[in-house]
């Protein structure tokens, strides 16, 4: 436990709470949770499913036969990638329950998981749980926020059971370039390690731009899976729901972790998921139009303020170079009211950086960038 951070979101959201506390209207650009409500038809379904009493009862451990097949059809639809559903697809309470349970079925004491850094901090903290050790990739801009696989040191690849990576990324909002997930997975198959790529943000994708599953790339499925999820994509934050799909072999280890900790997810919720992935879409393009133009006024009222930030292709972060990480994010909250998260509580390589999410509408965006001009020397 003396290992474990306190988890930084936590504490911000004391902070934060202070500042409300004393009268101040905080704009907060903090967590990266959704403020768009989860389309209708998909709460319509979990309304009519909750009625049903057959979906009162235990769920499986594996997630229903009709959810996992809704999420293999999606994963061809979207990505080209053919999962075979009853052992290729397990359902999760949201890519979290995935990302944190993994560790415990493949490494042991003092094996290394290889996170990048900044990265999602559950990628450490489970790691930590099962007392493996987090080597950090760190994520430069120089080069564009992928990690040099070659740079990390060969006793550690010799230890090293897992890595964790996500693209597109949070909190860096970098895309994967050609070539990377390639490389990525020849790297796993030469040193024996496992592959957890955390697609979280695959719909979340401006100026045409396209995410990839890392499934598709080849040799993919003998080394990886991929934890996805219904969060950011259709606004589901609260509902907890997502997927580990990929190599069967893998995907049983972590089933049998599972089992052992919680009972699956509730079959409404699943009612409701098969809806939102084989329903219209159109609800995932209208999001992204929204999150698009409060990224341009973000992005155009930060430039005008001096700071050298690039607009995102994907993600609703903007991360945004500055001095000091938490001087910064707390000169923010102190004299604008504004939340922002430090790239520190991301790991050693977030410093230097702060995260704007967008989860706010376009009018506070701007509210927040004349009260950053108010303040800036
Ligand atoms: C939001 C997020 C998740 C977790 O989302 P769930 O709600 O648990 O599906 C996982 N990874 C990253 C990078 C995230 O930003």
């Amino acid at each position: 436990m003396g290992e474990l951070p306190p988890y930084l979101f936590a504490r911000i959201d004391q902070m934060k709470a202070a500042k409300i506390q004393s009268g101040t209207d905080v704009i907060d650009l903090g967590v990266g949770d959704p403020d768009l409500p989860t389309p209708p038809h998909i709460v319509e379904a979990l309304c009519t499913a909750a009625h049903d009493p057959k979906n009162h009862h235990y769920p499986s451990y594996a997630g229903m036969d009709a959810y996992r097949a809704a999420v293999s059809g999606w994963y061809k639809k979207r990505f080209g990638v053919t999962l075979d559903p009853g052992k290729e697809v397990l359902a999760l309470m949201g890519s979290k329950d995935g990302i944190a349970h993994i560790p415990e079925a493949f490494v042991n004491p003092g094996d290394y998981v290889l996170a990048p850094s900044p990265g999602y901090p559950v990628y450490r903290t489970s790691t930590l749980f099962a007392e493996g050790k987090v080597y950090e990739m760190p994520l430069r801009q120089e080069r564009q926020f992928l990690p040099d696989l070659d740079a990390i040191p060969a006793d550690v690849v010799r230890s090293a059971r897992l890595m964790f990576l996500n693209y597109p990324n949070n909190p860096t909002s970098a895309i994967t370039l050609p070539g990377f997930f390639e490389e990525a997975v020849d790297f796993a198959t030469d040193h024996d390690l496992i592959i957890v790529h955390d697609n979280a943000y695959s719909e979340i994708a401006y100026d045409g731009y396209t995410a990839p599953s890392f499934l598709a790339t080849p040799g993919a499925m003998e080394i990886a899976v991929e934890m996805h999820s219904l969060s950011k994509t259709y606004n589901m934050t609260g509902w907890r729901i997502g997927m580990a799909c990929g190599n069967a072999e893998i995907l049983a280890g972590l089933g049998r972790v599972k089992t052992n900790v919680d009972s699956g997810v509730f079959d409404a919720v699943q009612r409701a998921a098969i809806n939102a992935l084989s329903g219209p879409q159109d609800c995932i393009r209208e999001a992204c139009r929204i999150y698009q133009e409060r990224r341009d006024v973000l992005v155009s009222g930060l430039r005008e303020l001096g700071h050298s930030v690039e607009p995102p292709r994907a993600t609703f972060y903007v991360w945004m170079k500055v001095e000091d990480s938490l001087q910064f994010a707390s000169r923010l909250l102190d004299e604008a009211g504004i939340v922002v998260t430090p790239g520190i509580g991301f790991g050693a390589g977030g410093e230097g950086y702060v995260r704007f999410a967008l989860t706010r509408p376009s009018e506070r965006i701007r509210e927040a960038v004349d009260r950053l001009r108010e303040i800036s020397p």
